[in-house]
């Protein structure tokens, strides 16, 4: 039972009335498909050099991936190669709030993965290692220290893995503050403005096809989250990339039990900037299957491999609808991102009784603490769990950024330094070479080193 007038905190990002524009720029320096955590960032960016920047979305600011997500914001346990835009992300993260003079719940309040077992805590000291080798504070500490941290729970931990200097900041604010700083430094910022496609002149990018018109341009940017295969497919470019489902659920208001984050594989939680918690189940991907399941299923084994035990596959609506959509579509006439404005799956119902159940369970507590609101999201993952950030040379002035695979919010400000960097040919100070895209098609072996 959700009590009165709590009940869409977080859904408001995605369910309020949708404002559209009419028009559109006739030019622009760069344009961004997509308003998600790494469009809004890159546009933020790129505004503070001076350029002339365009972001196109859909739907609203945040209202698929970047407001839906946990709200972690963690290097521990990444993959190495996310690790420097992390750390440089965090640093952002830090001052953001102050920079743009807006709350984005940012806090550091650490990060803990849960052992229930001394094999579990001894899998920890690989990434231990790691992170001493950047300088990050994680450690390894045992179930009674666990205890100091996380107070009122019932499983006899052995131990956990814990980066004390990790935090979390609040999906439902962060992106859209990001935007409006972006526009405070001259980027324009369109909501409910679908891209439909691009144009092109002798093989390079020369005009972005909106429904509201034309930008003329020979930069794109396509952050388009779960939908860039698709984007990218229809102007004959392969971009590898697969959906789940994942279920989320927040707390009323409730006493500090944890300051951070907790992963356990019954629950993920964490503590939010309203004193309530985030919570989601701990093993439950659900994948739902569709045609891109099976054109990418070679790419896709390695990371099912290791997921077999969480992936839920699920033959549903998501199928007949994929199939249903063409490869290419006319730009005079709406265009499949005109009628999903904003992809907004249903949470799944068995999985918010476990989360209930698991809360319950670990968290006596919280036992009597409602749930006042619940969600789901559609992540989008690459076969190997790290983005894709590159530049299409089949496609002059056409970059991609997208498969930021079930991390992307906290790796969101880095990213879009990064990208920025990339599309200026400016210096970002990180390097993104492993991002390209070509690993998924060169013979690479598609190894992936973390969970999605
Ligand atoms: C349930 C869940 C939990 C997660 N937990 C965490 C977490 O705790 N920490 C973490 O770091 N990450 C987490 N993530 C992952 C993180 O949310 C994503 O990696 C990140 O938000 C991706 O940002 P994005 O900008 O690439 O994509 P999105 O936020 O999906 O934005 C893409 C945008 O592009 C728009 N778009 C698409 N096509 C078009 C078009 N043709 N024209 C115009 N606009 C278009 C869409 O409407 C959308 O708004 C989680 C994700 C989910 C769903």
């Amino acid at each position: 039972m959700l009590r009165q007038g709590l009940e869409n905190t977080v859904s408001n990002t995605w369910t309020k009335p949708l404002t559209q524009v009419r028009s559109v720029p006739d030019r622009a320096e760069v344009v961004i498909i997509g308003g998600g955590i790494v469009g809004v960032s890159t546009a933020w960016f790129l505004a503070k050099q001076g350029v002339d920047v365009v972001l196109c979305e859909k739907g609203h600011i945040a209202g698929e991936q970047s407001g839906r997500n946990w709200g972690w914001v963690r290097v521990q346990g990444r993959d190495a190669r996310e690790i420097p835009m992390m750390l440089e992300s965090l640093r952002i993260w830090e001052s953001l709030g102050q920079e743009i003079g807006e709350d984005v719940g940012f806090t550091r309040g650490g990060c803990f993965f849960a052992a229930n077992s001394s094999k579990e805590l001894a899998a920890f000291e690989p990434w231990v290692k790691t992170a001493q080798d950047y300088g990050i504070d994680t450690r390894v500490i045992d179930g009674v220290q666990l205890r100091q941290y996380v107070k009122g729970v019932t499983p006899n931990w052995a131990g956990a893995m814990v980066t004390a200097s990790d935090g979390r900041a609040e999906p439902h604010k962060a992106a859209a503050a990001i935007a409006r700083a972006a526009q405070r430094s001259g980027a324009k910022v369109l909501g409910g403005c679908a891209v439909r496609g691009i144009e092109t002149s002798a093989g390079s990018v020369s005009a972005v096809i909106t429904e509201h018109g034309v930008i003329q341009c020979s930069t794109v940017l396509c952050a388009a989250g779960a939908w860039t295969s698709m984007f990218c497919r229809s102007l004959g470019i392969d971009v590898p990339q697969l959906r789940v489902r994942g279920t989320v659920a927040r707390t009323a208001p409730a006493e500090e039990i944890l300051s951070g984050n907790l992963f356990d594989h019954r629950l993920g939680i964490r503590r939010r900037e309203d004193g309530g918690y985030t919570v989601a189940h701990g093993s439950v991907l659900e994948h739902p299957i569709t045609p891109a399941s099976f054109r990418y299923f070679r790419k896709f084994l390695p990371a099912l491999k290791q997921e077999f035990k969480l992936v839920r596959l699920d033959l549903g609506r998501d199928f007949l609808d994929e199939w249903r959509t063409p490869v290419t579509w006319p730009l005079d006439a709406p265009s499949p991102f005109e009628a999903t404005r904003v992809l907004n799956p249903k949470p799944t119902a068995s999985v918010l009784k476990g989360i209930r159940k698991n809360l319950d369970q670990m968290f006596p507590t919280l036992a009597n603490t409602p749930i006042v609101e619940s969600w789901a999201g559609m992540i989008e993952s690459s076969p190997d769990v790290v983005p894709m950030i590159d530049h299409i040379e089949a496609l002059q002035g056409f970059h991609i950024a997208t498969g930021f695979s079930g991390h992307g919010f906290g790796i969101g400000p880095g990213a879009g330094k990064a990208i920025a960097g990339m599309l200026t040919g400016n210096d970002s100070g990180i390097d993104i070479a492993a991002f390209r895209l070509s690993r998924f098609f060169d013979g690479s072996p598609i190894r992936p080193q973390v969970s999605i």
